[in-house]
């Protein structure tokens, strides 16, 4: 080697050898992703494009109200006609405005008024300050914004219900009485609900003038989400990457879970990734299985991340106990002199032996621990109490949960150290 040339380092990237044995395609597979053909949802599209056929001909379609679980296609298909019927109107020369408003995120009237404005231009938000103007105000400004652009508005929206339950329906009641003041334009509602009930919390006037016609999207079968799944893996992947099994066993899985299509698709998506990442070519049923147990431990690594400082003490005492006496079974009383002891250490507030009962209970319904409840004959009746998940499960919430963690490592460490420990001993 010349003196003055560098030693040639390996690059990590090349060391990788990366080449795509699995993937075509890996964007139809993202959550954003709007197909343009929906198998087994042929009735519902023609439905909703029958109601808006009007729009064409420059007459105001009816507010639509669809139902449907999640996963059932909803927001998808809803874009999609949107998408359908502008294009068809600009074909025709003319222009429909739409806005897609995501409830969950967008729930004041201030901001849902302000984003149904970017419809008409970008620019209309900047002349609506952020905050501070009464909600009349920018009720007028948008009235005015619609008559000036004119033509028809398509408003969608999705996840309805988060609006209504975060800020009431009085904005719905405002929106749905827009067309009796506009001149010069018009404006559709499609409103989307996972939740069927929410009709029953809506005033009267407003329920009958959102849903003038309604739908609901009904819950996909095994056969239905595994035809929605080889039609999306046969633009995903590479041919003959995916083992057939592998559509029917997160079809069938997913149909179990209230035919949820998303799930299906995530299933397979995670699955893919993972064969991929370990190098293989083909993506078997074994994949599947190791990409559930991820997927469930991340929904219980979110449970456990929201649950309340007492629910999370509780916890920990069960944790505790189980790992110091290897016992299989606690009760409720064994799980309450842990607790106290927790709370003396750490400082929390004690709660009742009852309370605890309660928060047993709930941790039960979550799927966390199971509360069994036997008869002890003569003795009466008592709960013995478990963990409901592995012992891998526990260290993988503990690496992620700060609070938790604290208690039981450093428990495990030290024992108890404080008063509380001394006076029982
Ligand atoms: P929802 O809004 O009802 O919760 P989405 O519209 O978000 O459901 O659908 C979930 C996922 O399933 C999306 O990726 C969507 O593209 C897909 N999907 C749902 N139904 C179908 C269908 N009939 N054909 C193709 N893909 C579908
Ligand atoms: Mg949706």
């Amino acid at each position: 080697m010349k003196r003055n040339q560098k030693p040639s380092v390996p690059n990590v990237f090349d060391e990788l050898n990366y080449t795509d044995k699995i993937f075509d395609n890996r964007d139809v597979l993202a959550s954003s992703f709007i197909p343009t053909e929906f198998p087994h949802r042929k009735y519902e599209i023609e439905e909703i494009a029958s109601i808006l056929r009007p729009a064409l001909y420059e007459d105001r379609p009816s507010n639509i109200l669809i139902y449907g679980q999640t996963g059932t296609g909803k927001t998808a298909i809803t874009k999609f006609i949107c998408n359908q019927l502008k294009e068809k109107a600009l074909t025709n020369g003319k222009k429909i405005n739409s806005a897609y408003l995501n409830c969950k995120q967008i729930n004041t009237p201030y901001g849902v008024l302000t984003n149904i404005g970017k419809a008409y231009s970008r620019d209309w938000e900047k002349s609506i300050p952020s905050a501070g103007w009464r909600i009349e105000k920018v009720y007028s400004a948008l009235k005015e914004k619609a008559d000036e652009v004119a033509g028809l508005t398509l408003v969608v929206l999705d996840e309805i219900d988060a609006l209504v339950s975060k800020s009431g329906d009085e904005i719905l009641y405002h929106l749905t009485g827009i067309n009796a003041v506009l001149k010069n334009s018009k404006i559709t509602i499609i409103g989307i609900s996972n939740d069927t009930k929410f009709t029953t919390w809506l005033d009267p006037r407003v329920k009958s003038r959102l849903g003038e016609e309604s739908l609901i999207f009904s819950p996909y079968n095994a056969i239905q989400i595994e035809d929605i799944l080889k039609q999306r893996s046969q633009v995903a992947f590479k041919k003959n990457s995916i083992d057939p099994l592998v559509l029917s066993f997160c079809s069938s899985r997913a149909a179990q879970e209230h035919g949820d299509a998303r799930k299906a698709l995530d299933l397979l998506r995670i699955s893919a990734e993972m064969a991929e990442r370990e190098g293989e070519e083909l993506v078997t049923i074994e994949f599947v299985k190791k990409a559930q147990n991820v997927m469930e431990q991340d929904l219980i690594r979110n449970l456990v991340s929201t649950l309340p400082i007492q629910h999370k003490a509780t916890f920990a005492s069960i944790i505790l106990n189980k790992g110091n006496k290897k016992k299989v079974q606690q009760t409720t009383g064994e799980v309450y002199g842990t607790y106290s002891l927790v709370c003396e250490e750490f400082n929390l507030d004690r709660l009742t032996q009852r309370r605890i009962g309660h928060i047993i209970a709930e941790l039960d319904m979550q799927g966390l621990i199971t509360a069994k409840i036997i008869s002890l004959g003569r003795q009466g009746r008592t709960k013995y109490i478990n963990l409901a998940i592995g012992n891998r499960q526990i260290n993988s919430i503990l690496e992620d949960d700060s609070f938790l963690s604290e208690i039981v490592f450093n428990v495990k460490k030290t024992g108890f150290k404080g008063s509380m420990q001394l006076r029982l001993l």
